[in-house]
């Protein structure tokens, strides 16, 4: 189904201090991390499921609804 939403990466809030816990979560291996970096997402893997940004403790993964 197509959907308007778009998994936004919120650099700011990642403190870059740890093994990013959503990597592994993610069903279709969409996100990567280099280092303790800010986790990259690959949107053309990304299915827009979400599940990522309820593990991040900091809130720097955000499905975006759109306007
Ligand atoms: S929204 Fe889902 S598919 Fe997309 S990066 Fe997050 S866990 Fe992976």
């Amino acid at each position: 189904m197509p959907s308007d939403k778009k998994l936004i990466i919120k650099e700011e809030n990642c403190p870059k201090n740890h093994r990013c816990p959503a990597v592994n979560i993610c069903p279709v291996g969409a996100l990567s991390q280099q280092g303790f970096g800010v986790p990259a997402v690959d949107y053309g893997k990304c299915i827009k499921c979400g599940k990522c940004s309820g593990f991040c403790p900091k809130k720097a993964l955000v499905l975006d609804a759109g306007n």
